[in-house]
């Protein structure tokens, strides 16, 4: 029988309650969580597009891959990628990516045939058409990448394409991306598995209040210079921002993940999963082989009945607003513990599929429960691969000047 192909669909900025709540209709997502596996409870690594690309191409947390921000890191020639994996295998593989996701970064190693397309400026235009051509044309079997920009805001959703803001722009970006990928899942055909998730999370403002809380706490960060001396007031504040990539919260890290095609079986799975158990799940439902010494694991067993364990995930903060720190942080399904560079570590109770309480610090409370996953932070981080750019003082230049024009600089 021929291999099953591969159509891996990462949509940039996409919270799990978009696909998995009821409040935004996504009929065609929603279409493969029910005939595949949808897992309700997937964590993402970090809250920046590159590192939580390196982590599902890789299976590996940053300190294994080295990418810890989105400036200055090249992926470590010690990891294997996904595409190499299966391009080894025999897989024609193929990556259509935007953003940040340069070729200067090393994430694009591996993929035969790579197109980074610049479409910040108008998403939703042009060239699904000609994705969806070259898509025709793959040879059997194929590894296909596809990244998307369309909910990443400003968010500019048809049918007028009007500068929407905050929530009710993100609820039409999602929608309008649900209705506009039917040609490219039509594309993808019947014997492709179909893996569909967010690169991380999103955070935008309810109300106007908040939003008007959100610029305040700008104004002190930047008017009274706090990175430099209250650090940790600095974090905290960051944390009210709106995007991603500052914080850890659950809408920052939880994404959806539904993988759909030959051989998977519709399953809900509410289990805590990872995104670094994707890639090495993907190679096991293909027959390829999984690289050894990575961090995640594959889920098949737990996707055909078997019982699920729940591995902790580990997580980074490293956004561009935190200005150069990292808040790393550990979470459980009913534990989260976060590690800011400077200051205490802060232990939030989850309550296991119950509304999380994010505000609570309970460290002192559950003393035990703080160590066994500070100690997890400290096991990862033990592996920390020497974090060399390895990029060209040019490639350096490309990376910023495309940061720049994404609006993260
Ligand atoms: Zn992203």
């Amino acid at each position: 029988m021929t291999p099953p192909n591969v159509f891996f669909l990462a949509i940039d900025s996409l919270r799990a309650d978009a696909v998995f709540g009821d409040h935004i209709s996504t009929p065609n997502f929603d279409a493969h969580a029910s005939r595949g596996a949808g897992f309700k409870q997937c964590v993402a690594t970090t809250t920046t597009t590159t590192p939580s690309f390196s982590s599902m191409l890789t299976g590996c947390y940053p300190p294994k891959h080295g990418v810890r921000g989105l400036q200055g890191y090249q992926l470590s020639q010690g990891v294997t990628t996904w595409s190499e994996a299966f391009a080894a295998a025999g897989y024609s593989t193929h990556a259509e990516v935007t953003g940040p996701l340069l070729p200067a970064t090393g994430i694009l190693r591996g993929f035969q045939e790579s197109r980074h397309r610049p479409a910040y400026r108008v998403p939703f235009f042009g060239w699904r058409d000609e994705v969806v051509e070259r898509m025709r044309a793959y040879a059997d079997p194929w590894f296909m990448m596809l990244h998307i920009w369309e909910v990443h805001r400003p968010y500019r959703a048809p049918p007028d394409f009007a500068k929407r803001k905050d929530k009710a722009g993100y609820e039409a970006a999602v929608h309008a991306t649900d209705d506009w990928l039917a040609p490219v899942f039509e594309a993808a055909g019947d014997n492709t598995i179909v893996v569909i998730t967010g690169d991380h999370g999103e955070d935008y403002p309810d109300t106007h209040l908040e939003f008007q809380l959100v610029r305040a706490a700008r104004r002190l960060r930047r008017g009274f210079k706090l990175s430099g001396w209250f650090p940790f007031l600095d974090n905290k504040l960051a944390g009210l921002e709106i995007g991603h990539g500052f914080a850890l919260y659950e809408h920052l890290v939880r994404v959806p993940l539904i993988i759909s095609g030959p051989g998977v079986a519709p399953a809900a799975i509410e289990e805590q999963v990872r995104h670094i158990d994707l890639f090495p799940t993907i190679a096991d439902l293909c027959g390829v082989d999984i690289p050894t010494g990575i961090d995640g694991r594959s889920l098949r067993s737990g996707m055909e009945g078997g019982s699920l364990v729940e591995e902790p995930a580990y997580m980074e903060a490293v956004g561009v607003k935190l200005g150069g720190d990292r808040i790393a942080g550990v979470r459980t399904p009913d534990w989260k513990l976060l590690k800011p560079p400077s200051g205490k570590s802060a232990l939030y109770k989850l309550n296991g599929g119950a509304p999380p309480d994010e505000k609570h610090n309970l460290y002192r409370r559950y003393p035990e429960v703080a160590r066994q996953l500070e100690s997890v932070i400290d096991q990862v981080n033990s592996t920390e691969v020497v974090a060399e750019s390895g990029m060209t003082s040019e490639e350096e230049a490309t990376v910023e000047q495309h940061l720049r024009d994404l609006g993260y600089l």
